[in-house]
């Protein structure tokens, strides 16, 4: 039996991948080249100094091919043996993930808890560190922006707390859904190490990762021994070009190219700014949802809401992937379910990446539909609010 497919363009309002722009699809849209072809090797440096930039550091790069996971494990494998601690500060689903992949690796993980709708405080990041005298904690790890809870920690804040503790741990941080749409700076934070991914800010498919080292991680990954090959950034070293082992997945570094000349033409600041203007807008959106019992938003502590992403609680008793269903179903609109524990509970709209005011004012109406078609109860107004805001 053949499903009819709704008409008109797939609205993708994910959290990532995100929306690719039509000029980094034009841009992927090449024939192969040799990965030693000096035209090649010009766009591959290119793209190392234009991914710097974005990162703001002078520091290494790493590149592999692979999702984000990829680049976490080569984060771990790469900086700790058998039997080290490190320290993950709780955000949600996905700092959970990270320590199960390093308690997988055999790294012994102490974490900062952290309630998700509130967000970690960050005393409780120093006095973890203070406590640990003796200095058996490697590393700090904090996920930038938590893209299950629509929720950011403030790394400056972090980096605060690790000096004032004087504690010589390593700061590492995952940057997977912050990087293009919150303002970061590697090395002005003094960040160790850098997690990022290809689908998200940088607008382009999924399937290259990468990390940032500094030299103080760089020395550390010279006495870890963790089992590691495709990933070991000595390895990485010692290749033509550096940084990947194994075949260069040509077209993703076209359509890298064409990301970071759509990034820079715009500005990173301007870029961080468009992205506050949208979660702005969906989140006021949301607040007038919640006027009849209707959906909250599930971070409660303004102070850190998350430009990229917002997760939306539905009301008790009503179902967030019904409702996701008849979006996708009825208006051919794609939103982010809720992940681990918040499946079902809550939804979750995506607004990074190449995205505008129509595209967020057409996601806000399309949920808002849905909610009414599944009798979900909701403040009326939402749209309204937004639109008085970006139009403001
Ligand atoms: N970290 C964060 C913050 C993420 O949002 C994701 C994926 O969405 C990951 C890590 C894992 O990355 P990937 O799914 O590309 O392996």
């Amino acid at each position: 039996m053949t499903t009819k497919k709704p008409r008109g363009r797939h609205f993708f309002a994910n959290p990532g991948p995100t929306n690719i722009p039509d000029s980094i699809l034009r841009a992927l849209d090449r024939p192969t080249i040799d990965f030693h072809d000096p035209d090649f090797r010009e766009v591959y440096d290119a793209c190392f100094d234009g991914v710097k930039r974005v990162l703001r550091t002078e520091h290494r790069l790493f590149m592999y091919t692979g999702s984000g996971h990829g680049a976490w494990e080569a984060s771990l494998t790469n900086l700790f043996s058998p039997g080290d601690t490190i320290l993950i500060v709780e955000s949600g689903y996905f700092s959970d993930e990270w320590a199960k992949m390093a308690k997988a690796l055999k790294l012994e993980v102490r974490a900062v808890a952290a309630d998700w709708r509130h967000g970690v405080d960050i005393a409780a990041v120093k006095a973890a560190l203070t406590e640990d005298t003796a200095h058996v904690i490697k590393a700090v790890c904090v996920v930038h922006n938590e893209t299950a809870t629509g929720m950011f920690i403030p790394l400056p804040e972090v980096r605060a707390a690790i000096d004032a503790a004087k504690h010589p741990a390593l700061f590492l941080v995952d940057t997977i859904s912050s990087l293009g749409s919150l303002d970061f700076r590697m090395d002005e934070w003094k960040i160790d190490g850098v997690v990022g991914g290809s689908q998200k800010g940088l607008m382009l498919p999924t399937g290259m990762s990468f990390t940032a080292v500094s030299p103080k991680a760089m020395e550390v990954h010279q006495n870890a021994t963790l089992g590691r090959y495709y990933f070991d950034w000595t390895q990485m070293l010692g290749r033509n070009p550096q940084s990947f082992v194994g075949t260069i997945p040509v077209n993703i570094f076209y359509g890298l190219k064409e990301a970071l000349r759509l990034l820079e033409e715009e500005g990173l600041p301007e870029v961080y700014a468009r992205h506050a203007r949208l979660g702005e807008a969906v989140r006021r959106c949301v607040k007038v949802w919640a006027g009849n019992n209707g959906p909250q938003l599930f971070c409660t502590n303004p102070g850190r809401y998350s430009d990229s992403v917002t997760a939306v609680v539905m009301p008790e008793g009503h179902d967030a992937d019904e409702m996701r269903n008849t979006a996708r179903q009825r208006f051919n609109v794609s939103l982010g379910g809720g992940l681990g524990k918040l499946k079902g509970s809550v939804f979750r709209i995506g607004h990074l990446g190449d995205l505008n005011e129509p595209m967020v004012l057409g996601t806000l109406g399309s949920v808002e539909m849905a909610l009414r078609i599944n009798g979900v109860p909701y403040g009326k107004g939402g749209v309204e609010a937004a639109m008085d805001y970006l139009a403001s």
